[in-house]
């Protein structure tokens, strides 16, 4: 008989879908990551249900219901507090090639739950009944916060490489001691990561970036070798330089995953297009790490002066402000900056953040006058025209009052024109 020591705490909504799926006869029970977080406290995963019935049973039985991975099984239906859940069908692996395990659908939990990673994600907890079904004994390796693989380590890594990155993400967001055999069998696999598709390690570092323990994650990529596979530009940092990204990156929120990929990517001395294109992130995401990693380089050295202020928002973009000085408050304190530094760099936010709030112009698009207005003039458009802006956004920039359409026409007409 499995323990009912505790009870947890899951949604009505959950025990409703888990409630309809049982009355129609088909076994179903609550796993994965929120069984674990529930059990830790503290954290939040998504409600996941695994079931007997088959995915068309499912999508008949919950109207509306979606597809969201129909072929591995998962349908999401719509819970009564509105919120999607993934219902998935029992599942055992039955071929794998180290890319990903190939699935096919169960008769039992316990294969379901055989089929998991590691023991702490190994635990079903059955939403109506309360009890658990912990084959593994995942139960007794989060209380001791162990991170153990579920079955024979090397096996289970083989079939899937992934799990090597997932190891190191759990057991750096819940402060888990990596069992010897899974640390052995997971130190052994380093050579077989580049056989994972980029997106798949991509998505793995990102999950990573935002969640809790990020840099405990992260330390154990480097201890582990996995940075110098995955990340090899990273990996020859020295210890401190290392040691700096790890506290900036403990600096800022891990809802700010965008910022934490800056923080930990920018320090890299290759060109960090090429590692963000071999880990194909979209060119949006690449966009916004390069821009933020150049604002990141302009000095904040404005210092009690608008003018200052001002030119610093028009070089990093009024629109990265907030999270280029985030970045800047992250790195001095990783640095060790001392209260004076930390004080002053705060000051100078304050005096940026005002300039910005103020609306004081800062780039051409804040100017009284544009292109048609040139035009009007009788200028030829071209890239003259960027030329004569950026000269009236410093006018403005100066002294803000002569930000009038007429005065800006005039200085146009009396200087730039000839
Ligand atoms: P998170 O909080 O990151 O969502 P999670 O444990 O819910 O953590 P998911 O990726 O959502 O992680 O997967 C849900 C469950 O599916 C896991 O708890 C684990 O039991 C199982 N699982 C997911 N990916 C794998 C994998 N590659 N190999 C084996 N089991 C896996
Ligand atoms: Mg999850």
């Amino acid at each position: 008989m499995e323990g009912t020591r505790k009870r947890l705490d899951v949604p009505d909504a959950v025990c409703e879908i888990a409630k309809r799926l049982e009355d129609s006869g088909y076994e179903t029970w609550a796993v994965g990551g929120a069984v674990r977080d529930a059990l830790l406290g503290g954290y939040r995963s998504d409600w996941d249900l695994a079931t007997a019935a088959r995915p068309g049973t499912v999508r008949k039985l919950f109207r509306p219901s979606y597809p969201i991975g129909i072929q591995f099984g998962t349908v999401g239906v719509r819970g009564s507090d509105g919120r999607v859940y993934e219902v998935t069908t029992f599942r055992r692996d039955i071929e794998t090639d180290g890319r990903h395990a190939v699935v096919e659908y169960a008769a039992t939990i316990e294969e379901d739950l055989a089929r998991r990673d590691f023991t702490v994600n190994a635990v079903a907890y059955h939403p109506l009944h309360h009890t658990f079904l912990d084959p593994f004994a995942g139960r007794e390796d989060l209380e001791r916060r162990v991170l153990r693989c579920v079955g024979e380590p090397a096996q289970r890594f083989a079939e899937d490489y992934l799990r090597v990155l997932r190891g190191l993400r759990f057991a750096g967001r819940y402060g888990l001691e990596i069992e010897p055999a899974t640390w052995e069998a997971l130190t052994a696999a380093m050579p077989n990561l580049p056989r994972l598709s980029a997106e798949r390690i991509r998505e793995e570092i990102l999950k990573l970036l935002a969640a809790p323990g990020a840099s405990s994650g992260l330390a154990l990529y480097r201890t582990s070798g996995a940075l110098a596979v995955v990340v090899p530009e990273l990996a020859d940092l020295g210890d401190g330089e290392w040691e700096e990204i790890l506290y900036a990156i403990d600096g800022l929120p891990a809802h700010r995953g965008h910022l934490r990929l800056v923080a930990l990517l920018a320090p890299a001395r290759s060109r960090i297009e090429d590692l963000m294109m071999r880990l194909r992130f979209s060119n949006a995401e690449m966009r916004d790490t390069l821009e933020l990693r150049a604002a990141l380089a302009v000095p904040v050295d404005v210092a009690g002066d608008v003018v200052g202020a001002r030119r610093w928002l028009r070089d990093v973009g009024p629109e990265r402000a907030h999270d280029t000085l985030r970045l800047h408050f992250a790195r001095a304190r990783a640095r060790g900056a001392g209260p004076t530094e930390r004080r002053d760099l705060a000051s100078r936010a304050r005096l940026v953040l005002q300039v910005l709030r103020r609306g004081d112009p800062v780039t051409v698009e804040d100017l009284a006058i544009d292109g048609h207005d040139l035009k009007a003039l009788g200028l030829q458009p071209g890239p003259e025209f960027r030329r004569i802006l950026e000269r009236c956004l410093e006018v403005a920039i100066g002294r803000p009052e002569l930000n009038q359409r007429e005065t800006l026409l005039d200085y146009v007409r009396e200087e730039l024109c000839r």
